[in-house]
């Protein structure tokens, strides 16, 4: 029997017995071992389900992490145990390796020497080295992690580059994880987005049965585009509160930094950070100042990070990605470098288009539900309101409300919010960019579509603005 025969096998036992966890810890460190990582890394989730805070499991999936430089994943799973005194020594090593992974060098140095003190077997010579440790004599693989712990001698990042791991300045994603309150009932109209978002988003993790038997599976990506303050943002957070999923909000600030190499580490850490989340909706807002065309850019090092970008969509392999759905907004389509648009990359680009008057008024209808109202006419603001956004309706409701307080403070009570003081407001506030932007537009779609990819705004720019 080849090997491949023999995992498959163990495979088809597994998923007969999925409750046999001696099989499905043999199984996992069979798929570490033949370096399958992503799905040595579901396999050991799935024991750890059946045995929570097991070393044995725990020291497996951290391995698999470490190897997939999914460092912080890594940490994140030992912490749990390394919290407890008396840890098995070898997780203290994965950890350290982890630490080494993030830069983080005098942490991992005080991992592996608190390990090798109560453990010299578990001492690891090339990590010895990398640390400029010391190495202990004896060199021995752990006693209980099931599969052969072999340490590379550098960590091969996911792309093969041995990249430098020290002390270099951002090295991590200052990016957050969220929880979001919002639902696709807080975003007024866009009832075409809302479907595309559910069909290409949502569907495949509420009924993932369904997608598999057809072959497709839960991730990938959604390009929003549309003029500024349109509702990318507030729509990409209520795609997340929908799902029930995290939330990882990226601006360009989380990821670019002067030195070179860095910024490309901070995407990494991004992608790992929402891959530890997942389910999680990672948006990036204003992606084309990061995934800019590869032709535009006249130094080396900015491609880079667009290939860097390219390479965490695809994942190291096929699983790698899963249940991790990137949106990312921006106003510029046409500045996104075209390799973005391939199956399994942002291959569906979404307009997000300016509200028309019964969206308009819609959206103040919400921005306006938690106010104290008289009997509101939404449809006459709306009327008044051409070319606004969202952004724009905020503004005008924002204004209208401090009025109100001002008048209400001054009479010493709440005075409800009426009409006229919307348009009022309406009145002082002037729209923001729409009209530049269909003008713009108009241009790429009449004289650089030639691939048809903006075939959707056609109509809109054909309009009157
Ligand atoms: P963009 O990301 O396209 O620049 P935002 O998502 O930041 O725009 O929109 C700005 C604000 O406008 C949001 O925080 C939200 O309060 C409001 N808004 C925009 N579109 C909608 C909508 N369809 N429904 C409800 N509120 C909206």
């Amino acid at each position: 029997m080849s090997d491949d025969a023999g995992l498959q096998a163990l495979r088809e036992a597994a998923r007969l017995s999925p409750d046999n966890l001696p099989l499905r810890q043999h199984l996992a460190g069979q798929l570490l071992a033949k370096g399958y990582l992503a799905e040595a890394e579901a396999e050991y989730r799935a024991a750890l389900m059946l045995a929570p805070k097991d070393p044995g499991i725990t020291a497996g999936l951290a391995e698999a992490f470490v190897r997939q430089s999914a460092y912080g994943a890594a940490l994140a799973a030992l912490e749990p145990l390394l919290a407890e005194p008396g840890y098995p020594p070898a997780l203290g090593v994965l950890a350290a390796r982890a630490l080494l992974g993030e830069g983080d060098m005098a942490r991992a140095g005080y991992r592996y020497h608190e390990a090798i003190s109560r453990d010299p077997s578990v001492a690891d010579a090339g990590l010895a080295a990398r640390l400029s440790a010391p190495a202990a004599p004896s060199y021995a693989a752990p006693s209980y992690a099931t599969p052969a712990y072999n340490a590379p001698a550098a960590p091969v990042t996911q792309y093969g580059a041995p990249g430098p791991v020290a002390a270099a300045p951002g090295h991590g994603s200052s990016a957050e994880v969220e929880r979001s309150k919002l639902s696709f009932a807080d975003v007024a109209g866009m009832e075409a987005v809302k479907e595309a978002l559910r069909i290409k988003l949502l569907l495949p993790i509420q009924q993932p049965e369904l997608y598999a038997a057809f072959g497709k599976r839960a991730g990938g990506g959604v390009l929003l585009y549309g003029p500024p303050g349109a509702g990318k943002t507030h729509l990409a957070r209520a795609a997340a509160g929908e799902l029930g999923a995290s939330f990882v909000n990226v601006g360009l600030a989380d990821i670019l930094d002067m030195y070179i190499g860095s910024s490309e580490r901070n995407l990494r850490a991004t992608f790992d950070l929402a891959r530890r989340h997942r389910p999680c909706v990672l948006f990036f807002d204003e992606v084309d100042a990061l995934a800019a065309r590869r032709s535009d850019m006249r130094q080396a090092h900015t491609r880079q990070l667009v290939n860097q970008f390219l390479a965490e969509l695809d994942g190291v392999d096929q699983h790698a990605n899963e249940g991790v759905l990137v949106l990312a907004a921006t106003n510029a389509p046409w500045y996104v470098d075209v390799a973005f648009r391939r199956p399994g990359r942002f291959d569906q680009p979404v307009f997000v288009p300016p509200p028309d008057p019964a969206a308009r008024a819609a959206i103040l209808r919400i921005l306006c539900r938690d106010k104290p109202l008289s009997e509101m006419d939404f449809d006459a603001v709306a009327r008044i309101t051409d070319h606004f956004v969202g952004a724009d309706l905020k503004g005008v409701v924002d204004r209208a409300v401090e009025a109100k307080l001002q008048q209400s403070i001054s009479a010493g009570r709440a005075i409800p919010l009426s009409t006229p003081d919307l348009l009022a407001a309406a009145q002082s506030v002037r729209p923001t960019a729409v009209r530049e932007w269909m003008a713009t537009a108009r241009n790429y779609v009449m004289h650089a579509n030639d691939s048809g990819a903006w075939d959707e705004l056609l109509p809109w720019v054909k309009g009157k603005w």
